[in-house]
C-alpha cells in the first residue's frame, strides 16, 4: 500500500478540486481518498487525459502537408497508400512509437482507429486495455467478429447501407462499439442526402445505432437535437478539422444541449498526439472546467472506461503546479498553460 499526498486533487467524474487530499493506493488503484489538514507540497492530482479518436497507424508520415484532405486520408491518398504498403513489422513500430508518445504526455488511454482488416486488432500490439482498437472487418469476415470488437466506420459510404447497419448490429450484439466518423467535409453529407434521403449523422444514428460520432464539423441543428434525444456522444477533433481545413464543428449549438463530448488528436500523422494542445485550442471556445472534462472522464466515457478520481480506479497523474498559484486559478492554468512536462508521475492501471 503506497500513501500520496497532494496539495490539491480534481476528485470525481465532477473534477471536484480539493485540498490536501491524501490517497491510499494498492498496485496502482485507489483504495480510499482523505482530505487532511494540510500537505506541504504544490502537486495536484488529476485523471490521466483520454484521447478519444486517434489515428496512431500513420505516425511516419508525419510532416506531410497538402491542401486537399482527400488527397491526404481519402481512399487511394497519401496516407491509404503508405498504409497499404507498410509491413507488419513496421506498422507495429508504428502503433507503439505513437503509444509510447501519447503515455509520454500523460495520455492514458485512446480509441485507435485500425484501418486494416479484422487481423489488424486481433494482433494490436499495444497491451493495454486502456487502448482501445476500433477495427475495419471487411464483408468477409462479418461471420467471424469476435465478442467484444469495436469497430471504427471510415464513413457511411464504408460499404452499402444494409451491410452498414448489419455490421453495427453485430458489433453491438457482441457488447463492442461502433464510432463511426460523419460530416467532416460537406461532400459527404451531400452524398448522404442524395444517397439515403438524410444527413450522414441521423443515418448513423437511427440505422445504425452508433455510439459515438467522430468530427461532425457540419451538423446542422436537427443533428444536433437527434444526438440530443438519443444520447448519442460526439467526439471533436478541432486541430485536425484546422489543418484539413474542414471547418469547426458548432460548438456553442453543442454545449447548450446535454450531450457528451470527448476530444481526440486524430491521424498521428497531423500532430503530437498531446491533448495538452487540444485543450489549448478550445480555451476560447469552451469552458475550462467543461474542456478538462471531455479530455479525461466524459472522453474516456464514450470509451466505456470508468475514469477519474474514485475508489478502485486508477489511471491518474501527479502535475506540478506553480508556487504562487491561486486555487481558483489551477482549472485555467491546467487547460491553458500546463503541459507534460509538468507532469511528475503517472499511475496506470496496466503496468508497463
Ligand atoms: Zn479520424
Amino acid at each position: 500500500m503506497q500513501e500520496l499526498r497532494f496539495r490539491y486533487a480534481f476528485v470525481g467524474k465532477e473534477l471536484k478540486l480539493l485540498e490536501n487530499v491524501v490517497l491510499l493506493v494498492d498496485d496502482r488503484h485507489i483504495v480510499s481518498i482523505e482530505e487532511v489538514s494540510e500537505v506541504d507540497n504544490s502537486l495536484l492530482c488529476m485523471p490521466g487525459l483520454f484521447n478519444a479518436h486517434v489515428h496512431s497507424a500513420d505516425f511516419p508520415l508525419r510532416g506531410v502537408r497538402t491542401d486537399s484532405l482527400e488527397m491526404l486520408v481519402g481512399k487511394g491518398g497519401i496516407k491509404h497508400r503508405f498504409l497499404k504498403n507498410q509491413s507488419k513489422s513496421e506498422l507495429k513500430r508504428s502503433i507503439l512509437h505513437s503509444y509510447n508518445e501519447a503515455m509520454g504526455m500523460g495520455v492514458l488511454g485512446w480509441s485507435d482507429f485500425r484501418e486494416g482488416s479484422l487481423d489488424d486488432i486481433i494482433h494490436y500490439p499495444v497491451e493495454n486495455h486502456n487502448f482501445i482498437p476500433f477495427g475495419r472487418p471487411t464483408v468477409d469476415e462479418i461471420e467471424d467478429i469476435p465478442d467484444s470488437t469495436c469497430i471504427g466506420f471510415r464513413s457511411i459510404r464504408s460499404f452499402d447501407a444494409d451491410t452498414m447497419i448489419l455490421m453495427s448490429r453485430i458489433i453491438a450484439e457482441g457488447g463492442g462499439k461502433s464510432f463511426i466518423h460523419v460530416s467532416e467535409g460537406n461532400s459527404i453529407r451531400k452524398y448522404s442526402f442524395d444517397m439515403l434521403n438524410r444527413s450522414d449523422i441521423a443515418f448513423a444514428i437511427d440505422d445504425m445505432h452508433v455510439d459515438a460520432l467522430i468530427h461532425i464539423t457540419h451538423a446542422d441543428s436537427a443533428d444536433i437535437e437527434l444526438m440530443e434525444k438519443t444520447s448519442t456522444p460526439a467526439i471533436l477533433c478541432v486541430r485536425s478539422n484546422i489543418f484539413t481545413n474542414s471547418g469547426l464543428p458548432p460548438i456553442d449549438e453543442l454545449l447548450d444541449r446535454d450531450i457528451k463530448l470527448g476530444i481526440g488528436t486524430d491521424n498521428a500523422m497531423f500532430h503530437k498526439l498531446s491533448i495538452w494542445d487540444e485543450m489549448k485550442s478550445l480555451v476560447k471556445i469552451i469552458p475550462y472546467d467543461r474542456i478538462l472534462s471531455m479530455a479525461t472522464v466524459e472522453g474516456a466515457d464514450i470509451c466505456g472506461l470508468d475514469w477519474g478520481l474514485n475508489v478502485g480506479n486508477s489511471n491518474f497523474m501527479s502535475i506540478s503546479l506553480p508556487a504562487k498559484i491561486e486555487r481558483r486559478n489551477i482549472k485555467e492554468w491546467i487547460v491553458s498553460n500546463a503541459d507534460y512536462t509538468d507532469i511528475v508521475d503517472k499511475w496506470s492501471s496496466t503496468d508497463e
